[in-house]
């Protein structure tokens, strides 16, 4: 049986499970947790693969790109939102799409970039038949940021850096903050930068594993 064709009551109650545990997990801002709930992340990965979604685990997305586990990419929101409004969010690696549409329920527009145009193509695919209005898809190297809808209020980078491309810096706006995984390998930490008029504070949070942030597109 396709798990893709299962009732919506059944993937709900999959996802109020994933919320449980991602409430034991440490997670608290009530907006994030609803915004998990509320986006049906089976029908962002393979339908072999939808059985697995509400899992603690990261998924494969094709391309040799994968999908962070629901309690990394709640993490990355809360901590992006900090207390404030997200505003208009870039999100660096829109993969298959799930993270822009969980970020949708939180701000006022979200600009994902991808450098694999397949899967943009894919994460399209995804998007479609949610109507998200606030969600604009590019294909584009996104360590160079997106000049032209430049500043941005929130960032959050979904692949690991060896460290911040000055482009994202300044592509934030004052009162803004930008999360990022950055190391190598099994080596990864992710920083928070808060920019705060012209200074940009910096803390590190948990470690994490993330597929690399590469140049140029494919
Ligand atoms: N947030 C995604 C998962 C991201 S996986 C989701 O919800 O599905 C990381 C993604 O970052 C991959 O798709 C990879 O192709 C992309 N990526 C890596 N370097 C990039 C770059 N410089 N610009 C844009 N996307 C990049």
């Amino acid at each position: 049986m396709s798990v893709r064709a299962v009732d919506a009551g059944q993937a709900s109650r999959a996802r109020a499970r994933m919320v449980d545990r991602l409430r034991t997990q440490g997670i608290r801002d009530e907006r994030v947790l609803a915004a998990m709930q509320a986006v049906p992340r089976h029908q962002f990965v393979d339908e072999g693969l939808a059985f697995s979604a509400y899992d603690d685990t990261p998924l494969p997305i094709g391309f040799q790109q994968t999908i962070s586990q629901p309690f990394v990419v709640a993490r990355m929101i809360e901590l992006l939102v900090g207390g404030r409004e997200l505003g208009r969010v870039l999100e660096v690696g829109a993969g298959c799409g799930y993270q822009a549409a969980v970020l949708s329920r939180l701000a006022t527009e979200v600009y994902a970039v991808e450098r694999i145009r397949g899967l943009l193509d894919r994460a399209r695919d995804n998007l479609r038949p949610l109507r998200l209005p606030n969600v604009r898809l590019k294909l584009a190297d996104g360590s160079l940021g997106l000049p032209e809808a430049a500043p941005f209020d929130s960032i959050v980078v979904a692949a690991a850096a060896i460290g911040l491309p000055q482009a994202l810096r300044d592509q934030l706006a004052p009162g803004g903050r930008l999360i990022v995984p950055i190391g190598a390998g099994a080596q990864q930490r992710l920083l928070l930068v808060e920019r705060q008029g012209k200074v940009f504070k910096e803390s590190w949070c948990e470690a994490v594993r993330f597929v690399p942030l590469l140049t140029g597109m494919e």
